[in-house]
């Protein structure tokens, strides 16, 4: 059989970040429920077209697909295997906010399957969230984590940004520390691209933010390459790295031009 990848977004979040151009919509709880059905209704349509391939990754992206009730992204996946054959050991991904997890939450990803947390931390420093309008503070990722490992989660990563406005080399060596420390299979270090239309993008051109330089997004690169490389994570694509056999087979799917 074929080998099929599926990533399922949920276009929600509780708020929006200072310089997100994802689509994704703070607000509209209103519309959670109806988003879901026509979520199902698609995926009712695909399984006949995909006879012949069976599931390897799913992947639920956003938006922040903890924000929802955990029970619509159990159904989800549910009909997903109603609708295609899963190959044993598939790895199932979900995104997490830290600030909208739950231990019971997490019991639930478990149940249904969900083998994979990625968490949006991207930083260790409570005043850059502040600034880059994240709805959590530093202290609550290590509770995410930990939260996440009791609920049976060994297979986390942390989303982490460099480059942000005001952001000095210190802050990141000490966020990718914080990062380290806790112990995760996975790190993404992301940096900043300022996106037209975006709350940052204006407070850049109103003189507010400053975007690095080349030289500083690249010296803030190495430092991510050299400290994680000396904690055991292998960079192993240009934003990820991975303590070995935890690379995020999703991910490699898109770089292989995987279907
Ligand atoms: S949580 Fe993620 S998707 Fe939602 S607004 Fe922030 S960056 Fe965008």
């Amino acid at each position: 059989m074929k080998s099929l990848s599926l990533y399922l977004h949920v276009p929600f979040c509780a708020s929006k970040c200072a310089y997100c151009d994802f689509a994704s919509y703070p607000g509209r709880e209103g519309d959670w429920a109806r988003y879901f059905v026509a979520l199902w209704d698609e995926l009712d349509g695909w399984g006949p077209e995909l006879d012949g391939y069976r599931v390897a990754t799913a992947f639920f992206g956003g938006g922040t697909p903890t924000l929802v009730p955990a029970e619509r992204i159990a159904e989800t996946l549910e009909r997903c295997r109603d609708a295609l054959p899963f190959a044993p050991g598939a790895e199932i991904t979900i995104e997490g906010n830290p600030g909208t997890l739950t231990p019971e939450k997490l019991r639930v990803y478990r149940r249904a399957g969900i083998d994979r947390l990625s968490l949006g931390a991207q930083s260790f420093d409570d005043g850059l969230l502040r600034s880059l309008g994240r709805i959590h503070a530093a202290a609550q990722v290590g509770e995410a984590v930990r939260m996440a490992r009791d609920a049976g989660f060994d297979n986390i990563n942390l989303d982490l940004m460099y480059a942000l406005p005001g952001q000095t080399a210190d802050q990141w060596r000490a966020t990718l520390d914080a990062a380290v420390a806790l112990g995760v299979e996975h790190i993404s270090a992301y940096s900043l691209i300022v996106e037209p239309g975006t709350p940052m993008a204006s407070r850049v051109a109103r003189g507010e933010a400053a975007v690095s330089d080349d030289d500083a997004v690249n010296a803030m690169q190495r430092m991510a390459v050299s400290r994680l490389a000396d904690a055991g994570y292998a960079r192993y694509e240009i934003s990820n790295y991975a303590k070995p056999g935890f690379e995020c087979r999703h991910n490699l799917v898109y770089w292989n031009r995987g279907e």
